[in-house]
């Protein structure tokens, strides 16, 4: 029997008061349903901020210390489990349990550092302008705090969005994706297990125009944190400006390679290649543009195309595997529709822009790796997000050229350069319109204990991870204490 699964609200497994469901199918055999999951609503999200507001004092009480503590464990249990973590993580996104390992030791690192983090969640002080005062700034919660999770990484965004959130003292309200549900139900249960107090992390499943709307509009959430598109991510921005609520918002990305005259270009093509398509290009941070120097542009493309074709295509349950399933029909249609309107504009298809059918791929949905060129900056697929494995390869005459072709998108995420020229390299960091910057990498590689986020369409409000969660998910007090016995007021004049 199909198993049935919950939604944890104030330290118990419930379902959705409407007793709707929906199912959640693994995506390297689509014909498999993995679970039924709560398809919450209003009525819910209301029960589960009920819940982490009357869990937020006492919780908030505790010491960063000793919720550091329970983090901690959070992340010794993880470890611990590591193996079935990844096995079910593969099982509902479609990415080999290799790689979901990846995913899962992400969480595992965020957890360490999270629980670190409390040991120094540092204030400043500083001299005052008046005689006998003392000033100082010291951390505090934000509050209940919302986080809406995207699938592609279903283990390390939850991890990277929770576990500081918690550290901070805040309680929380996780939307799980409706794709991915049961990982976050493995990592509730795994916080349970660590010692969390009932209430202070309430997970709820559903869709994101439902629950995920619901949640961003209800006025007791104090900040919203989310990892998304940015056409959500608008939305999201726009019911909680409308409230005056926090937000951080992680949303897509345009991702290029810039390729140098000077690059070693066999390097560069391996980076592209797994940049571009690995998990079918569904990262953020997947590059999905190549800008190469005209004097290797040929040499380039020709490794590029001849790499592509040698990479292995098939299911999450082969480890083996390049490149696997795209998460959804909903996903194979929009990739489709942006390969097919890229063709009506002039775009010329180099390899892939089909699907694959036969054997192991008429059980989900797979579009061959492709790479297009011809294309100019007006085109759609030049500028928006696809999120698959399509990449389109540009020419450019000079390092100037490349960073103002690179500087055209809407986006700005993750950018990198292949070059020897350290001059280069760094000349790169100062000019190109990215939040991360890689030299000699794929797009994509973020460490957790670094921040992560992008600029213009790609992300507002805060940068997630390292030192930089902690401030997303805490607000600062500035704090005086006057030991001159007297009433003195920085705002009168002063005879200096
Ligand atoms: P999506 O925006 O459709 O959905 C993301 C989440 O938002 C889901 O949990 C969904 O239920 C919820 N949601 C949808 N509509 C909502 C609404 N009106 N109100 C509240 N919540 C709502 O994104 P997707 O297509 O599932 O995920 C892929 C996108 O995520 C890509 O654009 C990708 O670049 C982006 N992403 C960004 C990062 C980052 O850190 N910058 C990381 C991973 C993915």
């Amino acid at each position: 029997m199909t198993e049935r699964f919950k939604n944890h609200i104030d330290g118990e497994w419930v379902d959705a008061i409407s007793g709707a469901v929906f199912e959640n199918r693994n995506p390297s055999d689509v014909n498999e349903v993995i679970g039924l999951f709560p398809r919450s609503g209003k009525e819910d999200v209301e029960a589960a901020v009920s819940s982490a507001r009357s869990a937020l004092s006492a919780w908030k009480s505790l010491t960063p210390l000793e919720r550091g503590n329970i983090v901690f464990e959070a992340g010794r249990i993880m470890t611990g489990r590591k193996k079935e973590l990844a096995e079910s993580l593969s099982r509902e996104n479609g990415k080999t349990v290799k790689g979901a390992l990846g995913d899962v030791q992400s969480g595992i690192d965020m957890a360490y550092f999270a629980a670190g983090e409390a040991r120094r969640w540092y204030g400043k002080t500083t001299h005052s302008g008046l005689k006998k005062r003392f000033a100082m700034t010291k951390r505090y919660p934000v509050g209940v705090v919302g986080i809406i999770t995207s699938w592609n990484f279903p283990m390390a965004i939850t991890s990277w969005k929770t576990f500081p959130a918690l550290v901070c003292g805040n309680t929380v309200i996780l939307k799980s994706e409706e794709n991915t549900p049961e990982t976050a139900v493995r990592f509730v249960r795994i916080m349970e297990e660590a010692g969390l107090p009932k209430g202070v992390l309430n997970l709820i499943h559903g869709f994101g125009p439902e629950a995920g709307e619901a949640l961003t509009l209800h006025p007791d959430v104090a900040m919203v944190s989310f990892t998304g598109s940015s056409g959500v991510g608008k939305i999201i921005g726009k019911n909680c400006a409308g409230r005056l609520a926090k937000t951080s918002l992680e949303l897509g990305g345009k991702n290029a390679v810039i390729i140098m005259e000077d690059a070693d270009i066999e390097l560069a093509a391996d980076g592209v290649v797994c940049g571009a398509f690995s998990i079918s290009g569904q990262r953020c941070t997947a590059t999905s543009r190549v800008i190469a120097h005209e004097a290797v542009y040929g040499e380039f493309v020709k490794k590029l195309l001849d790499k592509t074709s040698k990479q292995k295509i098939g299911p999450g349950s082969d480890d083996s595997s390049d490149i696997t399933p795209l998460i959804s029909k909903k996903q194979f249609d929009r990739v489709m529709g942006y390969v097919e309107r890229a063709k009506k504009e002039g775009a010329r298809i180099l390899t892939g822009g089909e699907r694959l059918i036969g054997g192991v791929y008429d059980k989900g949905y797979y579009i061959a790796p492709t790479v297009i060129d011809n294309v100019s900056h007006d085109m759609e697929i030049a500028r928006e997000e696809v999120f698959g494995p399509v990449l389109v390869v540009f020419k450019a005459s000079s390092y100037e050229d490349a960073v103002r072709i690179h500087n055209l998108s809407p986006y700005g995420l993750s950018a990198s350069l292949f070059t020897k020229d350290v001059n280069r390299a760094f000349l790169f960091f100062d000019d190109v319109d990215a939040g991360v910057c890689y030299i000699n990498a794929p797009t994509f590689g973020s460490e957790p204990h670094l921040p992560f986020g992008g600029v213009k369409n790609s992300g507002l409000g805060y940068r997630e991870a390292g030192w930089a969660a902690i401030e997303a998910f805490s607000e600062v007090k500035t704090l005086y204490v006057d030991y001159s016995a007297k009433i003195q007021n920085v705002q009168f004049e002063r005879k200096d």
